[in-house]
Order: C-alpha cells, then sequence, then structure tokens
C-alpha cells in the first residue's frame, strides 16, 4: 500500500469523521460557522467514554478528589484577579498583501520546526545509507549539516523567548523580519507591527448592561478559575485534608486568532482539568507524581511512540514548572494536556480582590496558609483526536475470493468505542431476526449496541469496522440448533462460536474500564 503524506491522513481522518456520523461543521446548511463543531450520533458517545474515562481515574480512583460543575459565567472580577484581563493575550500579526492574520509566535515556532525538518531528513538520508550499523546519537552530534540545522533553530529559539518573556513585540517583529519569514498564503513579507490579541469573549450581561468596565462579562476562558474561587466549599463539605484535589469538565472558550486543523484549536472546546491542592513547598513532589500519573493515562490508550513530554521554557505569569503531554498528531507532535505548578498565584490574587480568607488550616502543623496549587488540564477535543489519529488506518484483509481487500477499521479501545456490540442475523429470514432481536434486547442492558440486518453481512462487518465496533455478533441458521453464536473480533478477525449464555459474560469483561486503571 502507498504510504500516505500527512496532510492525506489528515483529510481521510477529517471526511471519515464526517460520512460515519462523528463530526459535522457546526450550521453545515449555512456554509458553517468556521472552526465550530458539532459532534454526531458516534462523536457524542466517544466524547462521553473518553469523559468517563478521565472521570473514574481522578475522582472514582482517588478519595482525595471531588468534582465540580462550575457556572461557566463568573463574576467579571475572576479574570481580573486571574489575570486573563491583563494578560492573556497572543501576539498577532498581518500580512499586508494577503490580508491574512497570524500569531507571531506560531509563524516563528513553525519556521523553527521546518529547519529542525531539515536536520530530520538528512539524519532519515544517513540511517537509509548505513542500515542497521547508524548510530543516530552520535551522527546527530557530529554532522556537521545537522549540526548547523540544530544551531540555527536554537538561536532563533533563543531570540523567540527573550522576546516572549519580556513580551517585547518589537523584537518578535524584527526576528519574522531577520529570518525572512513569509506568509504562508501570499509569500510575501510585507508585515505590520506584532499586536497583542486578547482571547477572552467579553459580552454584556443582562438588560441593565452599563458601559462600565465592570459589567463586561466572559465566557471562560478556562475551567479552573470555577475551581479556585470554590477551593474552600469543595475542602470544607467534603471534609478533605491536604493534598486534595477538584476536577472539572465543562466548556471553555477562546477567541483564537487564527482557529484550525480541525478540533484541534477551536473557539469553543472542552476542558478536563484538576486543581490539586498541596502544602507549599511540596509542589514540586506532586509535580512529578502527576506528570508520571498522567503519562500513564495516556499511556493506557496509546501507544508511547506517539507521546512525549516538552517542558515549557516560557513559564505563564503563575507557574514555577510545566510540561506538556504532546501527541503526535497527523500534523505532528502537539500539546494535548498541560501539567503546571501554579503556586499560590491564583488563590493569594482571588484572596486579594475578593477580601476574603483562601486558606487552610493544617492541623499537623497546626498553621493557616494558601495552598500551593499543580494542576493538569487536558482538551477533550484534543484527546478525542488523538483517539481517532491512533485508531483509523487502511488494513490489507483477506476476501473470500483468495485475494486482498483494504478495509477501514477504527481501532478504538473498546473502553472507548461508541457501539460495544453489533448484533447481526445472517439473513433477514428464517427465524433469524428474531434469534438476533432477542439477543440484542439483553445485550443492550449492559453495553451500547446496534442491530443491523441490512445488505449483505461482509458489508455489514466493514461498516461496523469504520464506526470501530469491537465485537460483532452474528447469528444463522445454527443457532437455532445449537443456541450458538459467531463472535468476532475486529482486531483479530477472529471468529469463534459461543453458546448465547456465555456472550454477556465475555463481551463484558472487555469493556471494563477495570482494564484501564489496572494498565494506568
Ligand atoms: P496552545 O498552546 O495549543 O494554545 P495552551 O497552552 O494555551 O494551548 P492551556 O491553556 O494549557 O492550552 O489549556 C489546556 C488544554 O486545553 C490544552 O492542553 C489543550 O488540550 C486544550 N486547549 C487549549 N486551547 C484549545 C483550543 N483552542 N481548542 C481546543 N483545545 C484547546
Amino acid at each position: 500500500m502507498a504510504t500516505q503524506t500527512q496532510a492525506e491522513t489528515f483529510k481521510k481522518l477529517v471526511s471519515h469523521c464526517k460520512e460515519y456520523g462523528y463530526i459535522f461543521q457546526s450550521s453545515e446548511i449555512y456554509d458553517g460557522l468556521s472552526a465550530s463543531y458539532d459532534y454526531g450520533p458516534y462523536g457524542v458517545l466517544l466524547k462521553n467514554n473518553i469523559k468517563e474515562y478521565w472521570w473514574k481515574s481522578m475522582v472514582q480512583m482517588h478519595e482525595n478528589i471531588v468534582g465540580l460543575d462550575a457556572a461557566i459565567l463568573m463574576h467579571p472580577k475572576v479574570w481580573k484577579a486571574s489575570g486573563h484581563v491583563d494578560a492573556f493575550n497572543d501576539p498577532m500579526i498581518d500580512n499586508k498583501d494577503s490580508k491574512k492574520r497570524y500569531r507571531a509566535d506560531t509563524l516563528i515556532e513553525e519556521h523553527m520546526e521546518k529547519i529542525l525538518a531539515k536536520a530530520d531528513k538528512e539524519v532519515k538520508k544517513a540511517k537509509k545509507r548505513f542500515g542497521d550499523s547508524f548510530d543516530e546519537k552520535m551522527f546527530r552530534e557530529t554532522n556537521p549539516r545537522v549540526q548547523k540545522y540544530v544551531g540555527q533553530a536554537a538561536a532563533i529559539n533563543d531570540r523567540f523567548n527573550a522576546a516572549m518573556n519580556a513580551g517585547d513585540l518589537a523584537a518578535m517583529k524584527q526576528l519574522i523580519e531577520d529570518e525572512g519569514i513569509v506568509c504562508p498564503d501570499s509569500g510575501s513579507r510585507n508585515w505590520t507591527d506584532v499586536r497583542q490579541f486578547n482571547l477572552m469573549f467579553g459580552m454584556q450581561f443582562g438588560a441593565l448592561a452599563s458601559d462600565a468596565e465592570d459589567s463586561t462579562v466572559y465566557l471562560r476562558p478556562e475551567t479552573a478559575q470555577g475551581i479556585f474561587v470554590n477551593f474552600l466549599n469543595g475542602q470544607k463539605t467534603t471534609r478533605q485534608k491536604l493534598p486534595f484535589g477538584i476536577a472539572q469538565i465543562g466548556k471553555a472558550f477562546r477567541n483564537e486568532i487564527v482557529a484550525r486543523q480541525f478540533i484541534f484549536r477551536m473557539r469553543e472546546f472542552e476542558q478536563m482539568e484538576m486543581q490539586f491542592f498541596v502544602r507549599p513547598g511540596e509542589e514540586m513532589k506532586w509535580y512529578d507524581y502527576w506528570k508520571n500519573k498522567r503519562m500513564q493515562w495516556h499511556e493506557a490508550i496509546h501507544p508511547s511512540s506517539k507521546l512525549r513530554f516538552h517542558d515549557h521554557e516560557k513559564l505563564a505569569h503563575y507557574a514555577n514548572a510545566a510540561v506538556d503531554v504532546e501527541f503526535e498528531f497527523p500534523f505532528g507532535f502537539r500539546e494535548l494536556e498541560g501539567i503546571h505548578s501554579r503556586t499560590d498565584f491564583d488563590l493569594t490574587e482571588h484572596q486579594k480582590l475578593s477580601g476574603k480568607k483562601l486558606q487552610y488550616f493544617d492541623p499537623e502543623l497546626k498553621e493557616s496558609y494558601v495552598p500551593y496549587v499543580v494542576e493538569t488540564s487536558i482538551g477533550l477535543d484534543r484527546m478525542f483526536l488523538a483517539a481517532l489519529t491512533n485508531a483509523l488506518q487502511d488494513e490489507e484483509v483477506p476476501n473470500a475470493k483468495g485475494g486482498m481487500d483494504t478495509r477501514v477499521v477504527m481501532k478504538l479501545h473498546p473502553v472507548l468505542a461508541p457501539i460495544k456490540v453489533a448484533v447481526l442475523p445472517l439473513v433477514k429470514k428464517g427465524g433469524l431476526p428474531e434469534v438476533a432481536r432477542k439477543i440484542f434486547n439483553s445485550l443492550k442492558m449492559v453495553a451500547h449496541c446496534q442491530y443491523d440486518e441490512k445488505d449483505a453481512i461482509g458489508r455489514r462487518y466493514r461498516r461496523q469496522d469504520a464506526i470501530g465496533t469491537p465485537f460483532c455478533v452474528t447469528v444463522d441458521f445454527d443457532t437455532l440448533d445449537d443456541n450458538c453464536v459467531t463472535l468476532r473480533d475486529r482486531d483479530t478477525l477472529e471468529q469463534v462460536r459461543i453458546p448465547i449464555a456465555e456472550l454477556e459474560a465475555k463481551i463484558t469483561a472487555k469493556l471494563s474500564f477495570t482494564h484501564l486503571m489496572a494498565e494506568e
């Protein structure tokens, strides 16, 4: 099979999502709203399963983590205290010829990636030339061309970080000019100055909205602040001692300058966040704990080769350590989750602005203090995209005529798969549908099932493969005599004959979340 380029793989994934009811463009009949998407019949099930996996492993598995569902709309002062009103900006730049708008930091980062890709190309070429005897580490350290590219990228990175840390927009523009970065659309270098753009969606609240600055209510740009302002409510009502955490799943909104790459960067998205409150001075211990714990969570679903850590060089104003879990999406390794040590910044700022104490009395130390916080923050939509990226495959399989066919299969982990079992009568007559319906009606009590009697059995299998259904149960004429059915495994294509009475136990064993928790 010819290998696909990254762009082709991504395009296929997007059209598969539409064709098989995972994701639709929002307001499609009005030609869509850019970067807004609706989750379809299978998409919503997958999304719910991801949420459940996260919730179970964070809340159910930790007796010192409790849940919360805070309102999206919060008091305007929340965003003043958190720093979002003054500092939740992205640097933007316009190209005067194409009139296209870009994030200046993204332009520079992509430029660096291109340079590093040249180094990778040299390594790939050498690997091919030297075969098994190739020592990649040595080659990277000594090859002059690789060294040149890596050095170039590092020099740009240093200037970039210095400009970002100082908030020096002129230096950022200078870097774009010095590097000769061109507009991806027009190819021109005719740039405006770099300006800051606040990412929060502001709106007027209620009928009596005035022009006063504090009457602007924002759609929350992160779920975390709902947790901070509820820190004492959560702690006291559940009588928790530190360390303890509050977890929340909910929508967040950011007026991204450029929203793209499908559901990777949207203006409305969903986050799964957990804030872990700890004793000051113990935050690095818990930062390391959560860093490992979260990676294990990902590795229970995804191959390790598709995951990596990326330490932040430029820290947000509230953080003293930060790392991303990156996943290899069809467009390269990108942030999937952030783990941040947020110090006592948020609670202290809320304490100052609200005038309310947000302190914990530590019975062991016999003193009160503002806790430090370690945060884990994952984008649900990005996790969805990661799961699909990993699962969707074209596979060569033997056909009935002794040749090979290509099947499109979505190898989602059974726990995440939207439909768990398809129940299929071999033909639509001879009493088979009645038996199949009976099996369907009993299995649907324990798992999300589908009944399908249309088309030839082969086509029905292919349809279930494309949706990602891990098990198909086929009822044939022998079933009427022996009370056995064929159980087909999506991944191995193995077909085993088992008694109807054993179906439920066999299937539910594979669908249990305990597998994932144990692997974690
Ligand atoms: P990026 O650098 O990609 O803009 P970020 O560092 O601003 O992301 P965080 O503020 O750390 O993101 O948000 C936590 C998580 O929320 C991210 O790891 C990501 O999975 C998700 N997320 C952030 N912005 C978006 C978005 N516009 N669309 C979808 N998911 C998002």
